[in-house]
């Protein structure tokens, strides 16, 4: 299981179609600075159900959407769509019969978002449980931010164990655990 192709309609400052193939091994972004390398991230992280604005370095979760420029006009919705190769046949049961899978988030101006996968409407919960059951996520330890090595450093140990279960794959269990107690 490995990401294939992002691509991004109105998300922060990759207002037109953009679509980025993922090659096998390591891809490096570069570019000069306020390019949108790390919107870019950003865009992989929302699109794995990141729900805390400030990940996103925004106050609301509607600044994912363009805001217009001098000579551009802001936009009323973003996308991004992630395409999963699952020929390795990796990705969570439930997925077996498909070789791609396509998962696509939608923000609209005061209507929130909305999550297709393969084309079918689903909810953030099953998007983020995808992804958890896969061990990775909006919250991945494989997603380092700026500040993120002196944080973990001196995290409380509880904290430092949710970042090791989330590694281990198991958080999408406790996460089901804990809505089973809910009920
Ligand atoms: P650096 O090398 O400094 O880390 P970077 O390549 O990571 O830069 P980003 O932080 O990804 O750059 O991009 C910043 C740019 O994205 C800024 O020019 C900012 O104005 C623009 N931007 C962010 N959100 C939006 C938005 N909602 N609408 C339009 N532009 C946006
Ligand atoms: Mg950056």
């Amino acid at each position: 299981m490995r990401f294939d192709r992002l691509k991004l309609n109105g998300f922060k400052s990759f207002v037109d179609p953009t679509d980025l193939v993922i090659r096998e091994g390591l891809t490096g972004v570069v570019g000069p600075n306020g390019c949108g390398k790390s919107n870019l991230l950003e865009a992989l992280r929302w699109i794995m159900g990141e729900n805390r604005p400030t990940a996103m370095r925004g106050s609301g979760m509607e600044d994912v959407i363009f805001a217009g420029t001098s000579r551009r006009s802001a936009r009323g919705h973003a996308e991004v769509t992630l395409t999963i190769d699952n020929r390795d046949r990796l990705a969570p049961a439930g997925f077996n019969e498909d070789d791609h899978i396509d998962i696509v988030r939608r923000i609209t101006r005061d209507a929130g978002s909305a999550y297709k996968i393969n084309g079918k409407e689903v909810r953030a919960r099953d998007v983020q449980m995808l992804f958890a059951d896969a061990s990775t996520g909006a919250h991945s330890p494989a997603l380092v931010r700026q500040g993120q090595i002196s944080e973990l450093i001196n995290a409380k140990p509880q904290n430092r164990r949710r970042i090791l279960e989330e590694a281990a794959g198991i958080s999408g269990l406790y996460q089901r655990r804990h809505e089973a107690e809910l009920k």
